[in-house]
């Protein structure tokens, strides 16, 4: 019986099982930023240990960072002082950090692809939830807490469950207007915020293999909010072409020696998984959420569904999100007026996010709504800067958007790009939550980039197949 690259990876990096039967496992990549690391330093000088890998641990700077400015010092004082600690803790124990100052800041999980030094095969942790994003690379990744984060500072290794393995097959093709933030939504619709519990996804079939690196992060990225401990895509020759001649890739023979590795951990024809689900790229529609968690969900022109329609443990919740929200069952989420439009965040903040709201703006006289504020931040620096050389900034900025620095910006609102009061917002981003983009009553609809972008000109929610003329070919 072969096995699945969720087995091959976890047992490779298995150093004992511990009495409590979990797993001691190695680490090859620690992720940090500065909102969940410096406790850890703390903790770590309180214990008078040094952090144990310093060359497998990178940082950067995304939750806290301004998007208007990022000149020194920061204008919130709060913000500057976590900056100045991550700087002294870097410096103090000896790790690469991606300053803003060199051009190579960003949120996490962009810049790790983006450097190199996610790779297929890794066990990749950071002291964020969607760490998954970088399970595209056929790495298995974890979110972990502070407390963990000191653990992987001081020993680059972690206590964890072994996970089962779901295997989520995507078959055929997804339509026009139909983009990898629609099928994340569409599968955690399907199986629940709590269906992937105590599983690893492994996320496969034909729409899979055909999806761009940058595309595959988009659905990896979501895994956590669908319950999984972590997504993964196998490796295979889009994975090796985005990966080959980034800084921190193999080179020459080590190149050759990575590649037989990465093929060798694919998981095999025969691998046998804990469950299977098989979802048909044709059926997916452009999603928008309409409630307070990623899976209250619904295709943008549907009806919203009725509170008797879920089952009877789940309708407070229904109702609660109704009430929150100000919005009915019946009536479809299209037409629900926006004041705020966001497209960013480690879900939605690569090239090819703006590169395709940028390819539909671009040529025709399409503008932002009145009293619709829009921002475009880049997910990193170097982002940023490609979009600048390819004059796609001008595109955003004719057309009424604000294109700002790169940072997670509204996605969390740890700085001080927030909502306001009950102001709605369409976001590219991945969590709704109550309060999540800074205001206690503020509002979230999940949506692909492209359908904030329509959302922006509208002033409402829309389907950005209308708005763009986008037709099957
Ligand atoms: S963009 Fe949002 S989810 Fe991603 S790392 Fe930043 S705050 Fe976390």
């Amino acid at each position: 019986m072969g096995k699945t690259l969720y087995e091959k990876v976890f047992e490779a990096h298995a150093v004992r099982r511990l009495p409590s039967g979990q797993y001691q496992l190695l680490m090859g990549l620690h992720l940090i930023h500065e909102v969940t690391s410096p406790q850890a330093f703390s903790m770590l000088r309180e214990r008078g240990l040094q952090v144990l890998h310093p060359e497998r641990t990178f940082a950067t700077v995304d939750h806290i960072i301004p998007t208007h400015s990022q000149t020194r010092p920061l204008a919130d004082a709060q913000a500057e002082e976590m900056l100045q600690h991550l700087e002294r803790n870097v410096a103090e124990f000896g790790i690469r950090f991606f300053a803003p100052t060199r051009g190579e800041q960003g949120i996490v999980h962009v810049i790790g692809p983006e450097r190199g030094l996610t790779q297929p095969g890794m066990t990749i942790c950071c002291g964020d939830s969607h760490t998954a994003t970088h399970g595209a690379f056929g790495a298995i990744a974890f979110g972990i807490g502070t407390s963990q984060v000191r653990d992987v500072l001081a020993t680059q290794c972690l206590a964890m469950e072994k996970l089962k393995v779901r295997r989520i097959e995507v078959t055929g093709r997804l339509r026009p207007g139909v983009y990898a933030k629609d099928l994340t939504l569409w599968i955690i619709n399907r199986l629940g915020v709590h269906g992937g519990v105590g599983y690893a996804y492994e996320y496969g079939g034909e729409v899979i293999d055909r999806f761009s690196m940058d595309e595959r992060m988009t659905l990896c990225n979501m895994a956590i909010e669908g319950g999984a401990r972590c997504g993964y895509v196998n490796p295979d020759a889009t994975t090796y072409a985005y990966l080959q001649g980034r800084e921190y890739a193999p080179k020459g023979a080590a190149w050759e020696r990575a590649v037989a590795w990465w093929e060798s951990i694919r998981s095999d024809a025969d691998a046998r998984y804990d469950d299977v689900v098989t979802v048909r790229g044709e059926d997916i529609e452009p999603v928008v959420t309409w409630g307070i968690t990623p899976a209250q969900s619904a295709p943008v022109g549907a009806a919203l569904p009725a509170p008797d329609s879920f089952p009877e443990r789940e309708r407070p919740l229904v109702g609660e999100a109704y009430a929150y929200m100000g919005l009915e069952p019946g009536k479809p989420v299209a037409g629900t007026k926006i004041d705020v439009a966001f497209i960013g965040s480690c879900t939605n903040g690569r090239l090819s996010d703006f590169e395709e709201v940028a390819k539909h703006l671009r040529g025709r006289a399409l503008t932002v709504a009145p009293g619709v504020k829009a921002l475009v931040v880049p997910g990193s620096q170097e982002v940023r800067a490609e979009l600048v050389k390819r004059g796609l900034d001008r595109v955003f900025r004719d057309a009424g958007f604000e294109f700002r620095e790169a940072g997670c910006s509204m996605c969390l609102a740890m700085n001080p790009d927030r909502l306001e009061g009950r102001q709605v917002c369409a976001s590219s981003s991945n969590r709704n939550f109550k309060g999540r983009q800074g205001s206690p009553t503020g509002r979230t609809l999940l949506m692909s980039p492209v359908m904030v972008a329509a959302a922006a000109i509208r002033g409402a929610v829309a389907d950005a197949r209308e708005v763009f003329g986008i037709r099957e070919a």
